[in-house]
């Protein structure tokens, strides 16, 4: 924060220096031109007085003599103008300077703020599995005669403990990939069946051990969108309609086109989300009721889910019933050329 006030104050320093700069190139240019102009008037004004002449005798009959020029007196009046003009430069934009660099720090500080929150929360997480793998070792340390039968269980939970935290660094790497690409996408036309067929392909696996059937029912629109990250986007929906769903259980994937967007449902017959938790499912580590769930995560999946629709300037939302199911929709915008 007191960066934050330092920066803005030496920002707010160069906008009034840059104006105040200015103003006085312009006072210089305006004083000097004024005063030349003052002193040759009161020259011209000298001249005719010492040579008696009379312009219009006619006129000059009917009308009192113009005031004699005073160019010192001018000139004063001429430089205390511009130094108020001035003063009143260096107060103005000395107040519009400090309000300017404020506006202009604001969205740097809470980038850095967000990216501070990022680094807190990935720490956090990746210390607590750290932390069990240095007591299980410590304790297995301190075992003067382990069975064999011990240390395949403390491999064993270490093995799963590393795996864990291989997943959780991957989907670190994915969740900031994701926000490099917000304004930074290079769109190319999509074919929405292709690329869901692409992230089928990835969860059938998990659907077969659970024997989900996943009925893939969408038209084959062409979207404006990165490939890759779309299918990303459906592994992700689905792999998570798989996991919170029952085994031999239903898992659906529609699509309709409406004026503007086309719009993706991927719904389930699953354990649904408690209304509380749907304000929060897309906040990085948010994970709803583990213990209904009783499913490994990291809570990342649908913070990047969301941030692959916004970078597609698309929306996602979410609507549940506790044991009944869960629906996503996406909106996605459709082509200009569509
Ligand atoms: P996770 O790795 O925990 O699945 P996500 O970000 O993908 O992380 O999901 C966040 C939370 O949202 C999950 O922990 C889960 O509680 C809930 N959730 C997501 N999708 C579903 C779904 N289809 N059915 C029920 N709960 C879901």
């Amino acid at each position: 924060m007191n960066t934050f006030h330092s920066t803005r104050l030496k920002l707010t320093a160069w906008y009034v220096i840059i104006s105040i700069v200015i103003t006085l190139l312009f006072s210089l240019v305006i004083y000097f031109g004024i005063t030349t102009q003052l002193d040759g008037m009161s020259k011209f004004q000298e001249l005719n007085k010492q040579n008696n002449i009379q312009i219009n005798p006619s006129i000059s009959s009917s009308m009192s003599p113009p005031p004699s020029l005073d160019p010192e007196s001018a000139k004063n009046r001429i430089f205390l103008i511009l130094l108020i003009v001035n003063g009143v430069v260096l107060c103005v934009s000395g107040g519009a300077g400090y309000v300017l660099a404020g506006r202009t720090l604001r969205p740097i500080i809470e980038m850095l703020e967000e990216q501070s929150r990022f680094i807190t929360d990935a720490s956090h997480e990746l210390k607590t599995p750290l932390t069990a793998i240095r007591t299980e070792f410590e304790v297995a340390m301190l075992e003067k005669n382990m069975s064999k039968q011990q240390s395949e269980k403390l491999i064993k939970s270490s093995y799963e403990e590393i795996v864990n935290l291989q997943g959780l660094a991957e989907n670190l790497l994915e969740l900031t990939s994701q926000q490099k690409k917000r304004g930074n996408l290079k769109p190319k036309d999509v074919s929405l069946l292709e690329v869901t067929e692409a992230a089928l392909g990835k969860v059938i696996p998990l659907a077969k051990q659970k024997h989900i059937t996943i009925n893939n029912l969408v038209d084959d629109y062409i979207l404006q969108g990165e490939e890759q990250s779309l299918a990303e986007l459906f592994v992700i929906l689905l792999d998570n309609a798989i996991k919170y769903s029952p085994d031999n259980s239903e898992v659906k994937l529609n699509s309709k086109k409406t004026d503007r967007h086309i719009m993706i449902t991927v719904s389930d017959n699953g354990i649904g989300i408690a209304q509380k938790d749907c304000l929060h499912i897309f906040d990085r580590f948010y994970r709803a009721d583990k213990s209904r769930s009783k499913m490994a995560g990291y809570g990342l999946g649908l913070s990047i889910a969301k941030e692959i629709v916004e970078s597609h300037k698309g929306s996602i939302s979410v609507e549940s019933e506790i044991n009944h199911g869960t629906v996503f929709t996406i909106k996605l915008p459709l082509p200009s050329n569509s």
